[in-house]
């Protein structure tokens, strides 16, 4: 059984048959429960929270996770279709489950004593608790080093202090991953629970993009965590650092998603638009712009499958998945601003998807590592030199 669709090159023949079954079964879940919705809430700005269940029901939520705690154990190329096919229909439902998955049940996982695996990991698989990630401030993004967030040792526990900014998911989460410094100037992971007092995650409004995603501020105010609540497995940036390669991996694939889905209504919107008494895809100004698409969404494809068979095979480098997203959102975004202009005037209409991608792929262009940092990470790898720190 093959998904119809973009796959030029066939690539789908090195999919094992769970994956392909698990891509089926989330492009049907997504056309049948999310396409006819998210119109709807991109408009108004609003998350939809009852399919939260169906995502769990869904496996979405810790795919890749450890089966052992409520974890789906598949392949990480599992856990990219499943990303390629949500990013189809919209980055910010790709988003919720990046966050989930990978800055959430990540951490836990890799970082967090077997308590916290226990308490955690099965509400969190399941839907039962959301969560969320705070690292970037509003003076350090790029830079997380800087970070002002603190964590004051005192008996037993910690008083965090600080505020994050950009937070998806914050405002609907149970718990948050906070990344604060210890008085020794060093980076550790707090498991935050909502209720804490002190802590509240008010909603960031006004965005252009990303709008059926939820994000939000992060605010302590002396909030105290207990011992039991810091993950005791990492210590320093490479703790939230090693989060993020999780996610920049499933984001290198969910955003070739969106790159196919504005390829596909492009190539039919140019067969059926009729200008100067012929099909615009008759003209080859616009089959140059299909087949540019076409070309670099097919390289995506490829990178994508090789970058996730590297992390299956545990050989994976960290500087890969910055290629990886560097690469694909940056076709992601080319080919929403082509698919934007075959679409003439109706490219920027609401009844055509284009413009909600576009929009969303400026969001994930910046998050996650900007594309210039991504160079600077590659760039340090083949050079040797590092160009920032
Ligand atoms: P800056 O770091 O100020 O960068 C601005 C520009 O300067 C960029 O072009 C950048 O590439 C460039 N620049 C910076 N330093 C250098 C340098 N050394 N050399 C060359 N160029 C440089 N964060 C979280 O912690 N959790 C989340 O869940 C989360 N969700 C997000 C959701 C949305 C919708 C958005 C927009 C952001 C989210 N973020 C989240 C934050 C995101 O990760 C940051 O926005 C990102 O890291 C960039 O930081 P910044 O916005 O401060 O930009």
């Amino acid at each position: 059984m093959k998904l119809k669709g973009l796959d030029y090159l066939g690539i789908s023949d090195h999919f094992s048959d769970e994956e392909i079954m698990v891509q089926h079964n989330t492009r049907q879940f997504v056309e049948k429960e999310i396409m006819p919705v998210i119109e709807q809430h991109y408009r108004e700005g609003t998350f939809p929270h009852d399919l939260i269940p169906k995502f769990a029901e869904m496996g979405f939520l810790g795919i890749n996770a450890p089966s052992e705690y409520g974890g789906g154990g598949m392949s990480n190329v599992t856990y990219g279709l499943v990303c390629q096919e949500l990013e189809r229909c919209d980055s910010g439902i790709r988003s919720f489950v990046s966050v989930q998955g990978s800055l959430v049940i990540y951490p836990i996982s890799a970082y967090g004593s077997e308590e916290q695996k226990l308490k955690w990991l099965p509400k969190l698989t399941s839907g039962e608790s959301i969560g969320c990630f705070g690292l970037t401030e509003a003076d350090y993004g790029s830079n997380p080093a800087g970070m002002q967030t603190n964590a004051k040792k005192v008996e037993g526990g910690y008083l965090i202090n600080g505020s994050k900014m950009w937070i998806t998911n914050g405002s609907i989460a149970d718990i948050a991953i906070v990344w604060a410094k210890t008085e020794d100037g060093i980076v550790r992971g707090f498991i935050v629970e909502k209720d804490m007092k002190g802590f509240s995650a008010p909603l960031m409004k006004n965005k252009w993009s990303l709008r059926a995603s939820v994000t939000s501020e992060l605010v302590f105010d002396n909030v105290f965590v207990p011992d039991q609540n810091l993950l005791p497995n990492v210590q320093g940036l490479k703790g939230p650092l090693g989060c993020l390669t999780q996610a920049r991996y499933g984001i290198g694939w969910g955003t070739i998603g969106a790159a196919m889905a504005v390829y596909e209504a492009s190539l039919k919107y140019s067969k059926e638009r009729i200008q100067f008494d012929k099909p615009i895809a008759s003209y080859q100004l616009v089959q140059q712009k299909l087949v540019w698409m076409l070309n670099e969404i097919t390289k995506g494809q490829m990178i994508a499958l090789q970058v996730g068979k590297n992390k299956d095979n545990q050989t994976l480098k960290f500087q890969q998945v910055s290629l990886i997203k560097r690469n694909n959102v940056w076709v992601a975004r080319e080919c929403c601003k082509l698919a934007r202009d075959i679409h003439g005037g109706n490219g920027v209409s609401g009844e055509y998807p284009i413009m909600r991608h576009l929009m969303n792929i400026e969001s994930v262009f910046t998050y996650e590592g900007t594309h210039d940092m991504h160079t600077l990470i590659l760039g340090n790898d083949i050079t040797g030199i590092p160009s920032f720190e």
